[in-house]
């Protein structure tokens, strides 16, 4: 008798249609990885051009190229940055598999829809982050820490000094103060790349845990004197109590008020972004300073005033930077990182040559949104269609 080969999961990257976005899911490397593990690769022509990939580095290592069409019918699992936009739910088909990053606990439409159309959706940004085998996958870290290097540069673009102390025959410069607010992933890239172009750097958090991991990096970590701990679950913070808050923006002014260029980066899951920089703050800093807010989004941002997307101009010069989707402005090395998170992912679901769904595996159970019509991630499932008379 002869054993029937299955046939080879086809994964296939497009050309994300968000504006602005010039990353990848895949590239060339990552590829070369599922394909090395037996599976179809298959590139829509011209996807990889914004992080600065041809057609042909994708040929090189075996992909296929293709027009989106084809690429999108043939595939079995559509691998994305971003999620998919509704002209793109509308031509996906039942039993077709699409992974990125859907932030599904914001977006409760766009998960029915996916539910509906019997695709099996499969959300990076659920995956279980502290299981140490799960580290190769997770994209909320990697693109973090590329969003905390390119914070810093930006900062250093819209800053009119050197960051450096520079000795030099017209004279010594003094070097920048940094301050960076919040030291989870992005925090502390954003200290690290302060510190190597040769500022100052002060760090500051809510979670105790991270005071050490500031000084190792050579900062300053803040401790305000209402000695506010807010450690919350699984590594996070929690958010404030509205007192804490007052306490915290209060003790956190003057320590803003001295530096030159402030990044924030605070975030609480499944919560408003906290203010930490009020419009008062921002009015009391000097003319020339600027401030990154890596939270700045649609939601609100850590600095009152910032808009996602745009730079304003206060009216005392001070530069507030509503910093959006940095990593899309480092396309190439975030790409490069995305591709490893996703190709251990997919690796991690292929099992002899098809994808297979465990309800029973812990990583599963975070990251897989629908699947076979329903909404099977339990926390998903409680914000997008609350049982009747159950917790809203
Ligand atoms: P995040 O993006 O949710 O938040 C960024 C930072 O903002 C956090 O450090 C948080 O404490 C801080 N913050 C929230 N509210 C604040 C406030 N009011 N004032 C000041 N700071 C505030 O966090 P993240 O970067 O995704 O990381 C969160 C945690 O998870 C960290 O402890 C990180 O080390 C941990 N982590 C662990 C692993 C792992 O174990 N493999 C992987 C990734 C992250």
């Amino acid at each position: 008798m002869i054993a029937k080969v299955p046939d080879m999961v086809k994964v296939a990257a497009l050309k994300e249609a968000a504006p602005r976005e010039r990353r990848i899911a895949l590239d060339p490397d990552s590829a070369r990885r599922l394909l090395a593990g037996g599976l179809t690769v298959l590139i829509e022509s011209g996807a990889g051009a914004g992080a600065w990939f041809s057609d042909q580095d994708y040929l090189d290592v075996g992909a296929q190229v293709l027009d989106r069409a084809t690429a999108l019918a043939e595939a079995d699992l559509i691998v994305s940055v971003t999620a998919p936009d509704d002209d793109l739910v509308g031509q996906l088909r039942p039993g077709q598999a699409f992974l990125g990053m859907l932030a599904p606990l914001t977006r409760p439409e766009l998960v029915s829809r996916l539910a509906a159309a019997g695709v099996t959706a499969i959300s990076l940004d659920g995956l279980p982050r502290t299981l140490t085998r799960a580290q190769g996958m997770d994209a909320l870290s990697s693109q973090a820490s590329v969003a905390g290097y390119r914070a810093v540069l930006l900062a250093a673009e819209h800053y009119d000094r050197f960051f450096p102390m520079l000795m030099t025959a017209a004279g010594t410069s003094k070097p920048a103060a940094v301050l960076v607010l919040g030291a989870g992933v992005a925090g502390l890239q954003a200290i690290g790349t302060a510190r190597r172009l040769g500022a100052v750097v002060s760090g500051y958090d809510v979670r105790p845990a991270s005071r050490d991991e500031v000084k190792s990096l050579g900062a300053k970590f803040i401790e305000l004197k209402s000695g506010i701990a807010a450690a919350g679950e699984g590594g996070y913070a929690r958010e404030l109590t509205a007192e804490e808050r007052a306490a915290q923006q209060a003790e956190l002014a003057e320590h803003i008020a001295r530096h030159d260029i402030v990044i924030t980066t605070a975030q609480v899951p499944g919560r408003r972004p906290p203010v930490l920089v009020t419009a008062d703050v921002v009015g009391r800093m000097r003319p020339g300073s600027v401030l990154v807010d890596l939270a700045a989004s649609e939601l609100g941002g850590n600095v009152e005033g910032s808009v996602p997307g745009e730079t304003v101009l206060t009216g005392n010069g001070v530069r507030v930077i509503g910093a959006a989707n940095l990593p899309a402005r480092l396309s190439t090395s975030a790409s490069q990182a995305y591709g490893r998170n996703v190709s251990a992912l997919i690796g991690h679901l292929v099992a002899d040559g098809a994808l297979v769904f465990d309800p029973a595996d812990e990583i599963q159970q975070g990251v897989l949104i629908t699947h076979g019509g329903e909404i099977v991630h339990a926390g998903v499932r409680a914000v997008v269609s609350p049982s009747p008379g159950g917790p809203q």
